[in-house]
């Protein structure tokens, strides 16, 4: 599995920051400790994502004091933490991409034991918090119920979503943009185009610094960005399944109505007219061809979507061999050394 060769491998730890000037100077002592041994290249870049305290001044003094792994990108204002990342993504320069947060509850001396994971042949590492150091009723249980969810609805089995600290390859997360506060769905992602995902435990402490920037309603919001990222893993290329599976649903229901008041009427001569019966089939009706029509728009806006953008419909791992036709014929290989028969021996016998 030892594919990759660790001397061309290069570390970026991308530190979302709203507010939290007073652990970054011990985050940025302990990131100096936990990555200052690794024998591959490392940058750490943090993205000030409209900070009102005083964390600009004092990432800009870290970022001036190390400028040869320190980072900054400042956002005009608060655009929240997932497109912090996706910012930090794309000033950064490793082809190993690890997520934290900036609140000293991750521990960065996890970080090489992921890495080693990643080395391994792991395209994505999640941390897992397995010893959770937050209160039970309303940070730890609901997080249990959204774990549990997000894994059997997108395929993807993890213990820990909502645990930031990830470590990703670079190929599997550059391929998709992330809206609204989809951070915690990377891997469903990464999962969706083939990436090999695994856990590993990492340490939690209690928030000692700045407060939390989040409440219970995170729950619904989670609930609801489900629908969205099933929608998109399992859909996005093949939108008519939904909604013309909708469609057919509504109009199989109306037609079962309709024949329930047709036996109704010969049978037992109740007139179609005196249920509202009548009404709701038409309704489903209506809205069964609605959805199907809806459903090919979908499938028009689909193709859009890739081809406007050149974007396969698959992607690759790896490619072995591949020649431009006119060499394949001057035995670049020696066939002696090769363990098959030659070609013409096989075509023979
Ligand atoms: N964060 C951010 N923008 C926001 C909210 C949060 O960049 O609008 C950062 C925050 O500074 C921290 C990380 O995202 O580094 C996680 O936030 P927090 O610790 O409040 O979340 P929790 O750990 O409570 O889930
Ligand atoms: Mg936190």
């Amino acid at each position: 599995m030892n594919k990759n060769n660790e001397t061309e491998e290069s570390l970026s730890v991308v530190i979302p920051v709203y507010n939290e000037a007073l652990s970054l100077p011990l985050l940025h002592k302990s990131l100096c400790i936990a990555l200052g041994g690794l024998s591959i290249p490392w940058e750490v870049i943090f993205v000030d994502d409209g900070s009102q305290d005083n964390s600009i001044e004092i990432l800009g003094d870290l970022t001036a004091t190390d400028p040869d792994h320190t980072s900054l990108v400042v956002l005009r204002r608060n655009f929240g933490q997932t497109a912090a990342i996706t910012a930090g993504i794309d000033h950064a320069m490793g082809n190993i991409i690890v997520l934290m947060d900036a609140d000293m509850q991750n521990d960065p001396a996890d970080i090489p034991l992921m890495l080693e994971k990643i080395h391994q042949g792991y395209d994505v590492v999640s941390g897992w918090r397995k010893n959770r150091q937050e209160k039970y009723l309303t940070r730890v249980f609901p997080s249990q119920v959204a774990n549990k969810l997000i894994s059997w609805i997108t395929g993807v089995e993890l213990h820990d979503y909502g645990c930031t600290l990830k470590a990703y390859r670079r190929e599997v997360i550059t391929g998709f943009r992330l809206y609204g506060e989809m951070h915690r769905f990377i891997p469903a992602f990464a999962g969706s185009v083939g990436a090999r995902i695994t856990e590993v435990e990492v340490c939690h402490h209690s928030r000692k610094f700045g407060e939390t920037k989040y409440g219970l309603e995170r729950t619904f919001k989670v609930i609801l960005d489900l629908f969205t990222v099933k929608f998109l893993i399992g859909y996005a290329d093949k939108p008519m399944r939904v909604f013309g599976g909708m469609g057919l649903l509504l109009i199989f229901a109306s037609a079962v109505v309709i024949l329930y008041l047709m036996v109704r009427r010969l049978f037992f001569l109740v007139s179609v007219f005196t249920s509202p019966m009548l009404t709701l089939s038409v309704m489903f009706m209506i809205m069964g061809f609605q959805s199907i029509l809806m459903g090919l728009i979908a499938e028009l806006l689909a193709r859009t979507y890739h081809e406007s953008q050149h974007k396969p419909t698959y992607t690759v791992r790896e490619v072995l061999n591949m020649l431009p036709l006119e060499m394949r014929d001057l035995h670049i290989v020696n066939p002696s050394q090769s363990k098959l028969p030659p070609c013409s021996e096989i075509e023979k016998g």
